[in-house]
């Protein structure tokens, strides 16, 4: 009997590419030349457009301003002779619609000229607008498909760049996609207008605090950690559930994985570093800083971080990123992996994303001065921060809901579901100072002694590592942790912003009444202290520098009255709170209908990825795992029968082939459990749909994985139709 073909073939195929090699042509160009010569950057706007037009779209991009129509034709023709001179021949409207993905339709820059041949065309108004056929997106009903229009406009505070692929190149213009009557039917619009909210509240404390009057707007700034598995394509095209959920539903565990720690920052596989600096070449050109990448803790994990951001720039090129990720890892006979668990057992991905807020200056507002505890500023920007954490938990917790994050959050791998705010020693010994009265002193960081003369030593850094907690301070900046790798990072940082610029809102005014608007220091002083203590008593809760995968803190989270939404029902549930509602619409970050829209969104995305997960198992089971089990059942029984007519003793073999019989019954009535719950279709109400994929479908999937990786376990090794887990982590 021989291994399955299929298994046989990848693994022969994934030892060729390990052994061929694979190096960058010798004569690759330097990084800093490449760096950003895909994007219609400020330098090329410079040198390409009249100065004044110049100066009009810098204000439109740096503070905000409406972009002037009457300038759009010239920085359209400027942007069309850029972009033939690269060789483009399409141009497209680029745009995040709530699939979570990206979308594009090319046109050509082509039209006839009447006489039989064809002119080069792009007018400003081309640029500004475009109009694709957008009934096919996900709009949670804002938008019936009678009328479909939608439109797309260009932002301006987004590079252009040019994506290249065999035989193309193509304009890619950023936009904001939102239907005829105006709604957002995207993730950038929100993001833009949450990003403008928390401005104007910040810029109101910033005046209050007397700052720079160089400062037109705050911004808030991103830099979000990708976490993503590389696995071979031999093993990802024979695994059905690889290919059409990006994450394995059977498998059992290969008796060595990430227990021995080897992983994590060990030296990079030659295959893997060619892939990787291929990527970052390509990401170089489109202008976005990649920085660092690593091994990261499970075996075929990695993780790729660029610069921070402006955190709308950064969204988009966080898509980028993914995309490209995924774009290259054919060329090395790879598939780049984003879910957040592909494999049971071992650690998941995740997105750090690191954020803070910023002058347009380039002041950070989140960054302690070397006297923090007189930095009034500083701690009521932070104050800020933790007011809005605690108090909007639940939609943060939400924010990062969906059927693949389920497996992450809560698995002592990741964050708990419980949002609570790491600090470190030196912010909490200021807080509780703070809450008592004055802070008086700020703790130092102190020499770390590594131990060894020859090596330096290093300061401490104040803000400590605390890789439980979902958000940490982490220094000069939030890092919160529980965003899924999957994930567009538009929505969490909407929802951060919204909050933040909330909880500004109401600290400033309650300021503002009590020391005026143009306060002395002396009084706005003693009205900050007044005010922040009171913030930290109300808040005080959500902070917590313990073990955050202890049971001990679940029950002290929920003593504490915090929520532990744990998994994504529950957390969409809890956006059904008018609140939440509230809140987008008191920003103008949402309005209702939007709000609702994506509320719907959401849910019907997890129904329909629970859905398609349980289907496809119960397709792998019947027509691959099933058939490959009776046939080792067969063989036992065939072995037992010869054994008995040669009247050789047979007891142990008898007790293997009546077991294995009994695993695969089990494995049987599982799959008819799973069946029934799947085809128990509620009545319509998709979020009763979610509670029962939940409920039972979940569970029952569980169960058939259970009998299924029990049988692989004793099933002859040759039978075995699907790549094991040791072979798609360990043969790379
Ligand atoms: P780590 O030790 O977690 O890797 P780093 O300091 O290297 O921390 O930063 C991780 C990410 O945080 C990087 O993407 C970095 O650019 C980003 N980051 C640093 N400062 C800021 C900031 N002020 N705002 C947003 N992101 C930031
Ligand atoms: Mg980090």
């Amino acid at each position: 009997m021989t291994m399955s073909n299929a298994r046989k073939d990848a693994i022969a195929a994934v030892i060729s590419w390990k052994e061929s090699s694979h190096r960058l042509e010798a004569d690759a160009p330097r990084a800093e030349d490449v760096f950003g010569r895909d994007v219609f950057s400020e330098r090329v706007m410079r040198q390409r457009l009249p100065k004044e037009v110049f100066k009009r779209v810098q204000r439109t991009i740096k503070q905000g301003e409406p972009l002037d129509p009457s300038i759009a034709d010239t920085v359209a023709n400027a942007m069309k002779e850029w972009a033939l001179e690269n060789g483009a021949t399409h141009y497209t409207h680029w745009f995040q619609p709530l699939t979570g993905s990206t979308a594009e339709k090319h046109d050509s820059f082509l039209a006839p000229d009447g006489t039989g041949g064809a002119i080069v065309e792009f007018s400003g108004e081309t640029l500004v607008q475009g109009e694709p056929d957008a009934s096919s997106f996900p709009s949670g009903g804002v938008r019936a498909t009678f009328e479909a229009r939608g439109y797309t406009a260009w932002d301006a505070t987004s590079p252009v760049f040019l994506s290249r692929g065999v035989n193309n190149v193509t304009l890619c213009i950023p936009t904001a996609f939102v239907s005829w009557t105006g709604d957002a039917l995207d993730l950038k619009t929100p993001l833009l207008r949450s990003i403008d909210a928390l401005s104007e509240q910040a810029m109101r404390a910033l005046r209050l605090f007397g700052t720079d009057p160089g400062v037109n707007r705050v911004l808030t700034t991103v830099g979000s950690e990708q976490e993503y598995f590389l696995i071979d394509r031999n093993y990802y095209f024979a695994r059905p559930d690889l290919m059409i959920c990006d994450r394995t539903l059977f498998g059992a565990k290969a008796t060595k994985d990430q227990q021995l720690e080897d992983h994590y920052f060990g030296s990079i596989p030659p295959r893997v570093l060619a892939y990787m600096a291929e990527c970052e070449r390509e990401l170089f050109r489109l202008g976005v800083p990649v920085k660092t990448r690593h091994n990261e803790v499970s075996p075929a994990q990695y993780e790729i971080a660029p610069i921070f951001e402006a955190s709308n720039v950064a969204a988009d090129h966080q898509m980028v990123v993914m995309e490209t990720l995924k774009r290259i890892a054919p060329r090395y006979g790879l598939v780049c992996v984003l879910h957040e668990k592909p494999f049971a057992g071992i650690n998941g991905s995740g997105k750090h994303n690191n954020w803070s807020m910023s002058t347009d200056t380039g002041v950070n507002l989140l960054d302690p001065r070397e006297e923090t505890h007189t930095n009034m500023q500083f701690l009521f920007f932070l104050c800020a921060v933790i007011k809005a954490v605690d108090t909007h938990a639940e939609l943060l917790r939400a924010a990062v809901a969906s059927a693949g994050n389920d497996h992450r959050l809560g698995a002592n791998e990741a964050p708990p579901a419980i949002v609570s705010i790491y600090l470190g020693d030196m912010l909490t010994d200021i807080v509780n100072q703070l809450e008592q009265g004055s802070p008086s002193s700020t703790k130092r960081g102190g020499k770390l002694d590594l131990g060894a003369r020859t090596l330096p030593q290093i300061p401490r850094h104040a803000g400590d590592r605390n890789r439980t907690s979902p958000f940490a301070f982490t220094g000069n900046k939030f890092e919160f942790r529980a965003v899924g790798s999957s994930a567009a990072i538009a929505w969490p940082n909407t929802v951060l912003n919204t909050i933040v610029a909330d909880a500004l809102d109401e600290m400033v005014t309650e300021l503002e009444k009590a020391a005026g608007k143009a306060p002395t220091p002396q009084r706005l002083e003693g009205a900050v202290k007044t005010l922040l203590r009171k913030v930290i008593k109300d808040h005080r809760r959500v902070l917590f520098d313990g073990d955050g995968y202890t049971e001990e803190w679940k029950k002290e989270a929920a003593r504490r009255g915090m929520p532990n939404l744990r998994e994504t029902v529950a957390a969409l549930e809890s956006l059904s709170n008018k609140r939440n509602a509230d809140l987008f619409k008191k920003h103008a970050v949402l309005s209702k209908t939007e709000y609702e829209s994506r509320r719907h969104v959401l849910i019907e995305k997890y129904v329909k990825q629970v859905t398609i997960e349980a289907t496809t198992m119960l397709a792998m089971a019947r027509t691959t795992i099933l058939p490959a089990v009776l046939e080792h059942q067969t063989g036992l029984a065939e072995a037992l029968a010869t054994a008995e007519g040669a009247e050789l003793e047979c007891s142990a073999l008898r007790e293997t082939a009546e077991e294995y019989a009994d695993m695969v019954g089990q494995f049987q009535q599982a799959m008819s459990r799973l069946e029934e719950a799947v085809d128990h279709r509620g009545d319509g109400d998709p979020l009763a749909h979610a509670r029962q994929l939940r409920d039972q479908v979940r569970p029952a999937m569980a169960e058939l994985r259970e009998a299924s990786d029990d049988l692989e376990r004793q099933t002859s090794d040759d039978l075995w139709p699907l790549p094991t887990y040791r072979e798609m982590l360990f043969i790379r």
